[in-house]
């Protein structure tokens, strides 16, 4: 099922909107800023955002408030950290930013050394801006870390045992080279 959720600073209000377009008649929103379109049961994850909208596909479906589903999913703030760069980019942004973009997904591999999630399109300058603006943002207004233990977790080899190792933001979403 596809939502569509007008949502601008995550207001209880907006998430609201989300829940009630899912299962009740839809309520007008307040700043209609940024845009979700949020396809839930893809049977796969990406997102893309281009201008105010933000296009996201997602294995599960929603469940709680679509505010705390964007500050503790990574895809959601990456995305969200574009619609920064369509700002300050404007109409150059789709050639200047997303074209580029979407070249270097394309022909993304994995890395040595970084877990399976973690790509050469994570690194590329497009996606690491579109992170630190999320970095900010989401610092900034909702206490998010980057640096925290996220639920999801990864193994890596380490003197002949496999240890496991918690997700970060910084690690799933590079603000930096390391
Ligand atoms: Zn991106």
């Amino acid at each position: 099922m596809v939502v569509k959720s007008d949502i601008s600073n995550f207001s209880p209000v907006l998430s609201r909107t989300l829940t009630a377009q899912i299962n009740f008649p839809p309520t007008v929103d307040t700043d209609p800023r940024t845009t979700f379109i949020t396809n839930e049961n893809a049977g796969y994850r990406d997102g893309v955002a281009l201008g105010n909208y933000i296009n996201i596909n997602i294995n599960d479906k929603i469940t709680g408030s679509f505010r705390n589903r964007v500050i503790s999913d990574p895809l959601f703030m990456h995305e969200y950290g574009h619609t920064f760069d369509s700002r300050i980019y404007g109409m150059s942004y789709l050639l200047a930013i997303g074209v580029p973009s979407i070249f270097s997904a394309d022909k993304s591999s994995g890395i040595s050394g970084e877990p399976s999630k973690v790509s050469t399109h994570s690194f590329y300058w497009t996606e690491m801006r579109a992170n630190r603006h999320a970095k900010k943002y989401f610092g900034n207004h909702y206490n998010v870390d980057w640096n925290s233990p996220l639920e999801d977790y990864y193994y890596v080899f380490e003197n002949g045992v496999w240890v496991k190792r918690y997700y970060t933001l910084e690690i799933l979403n590079p603000t930096k080279r390391r």
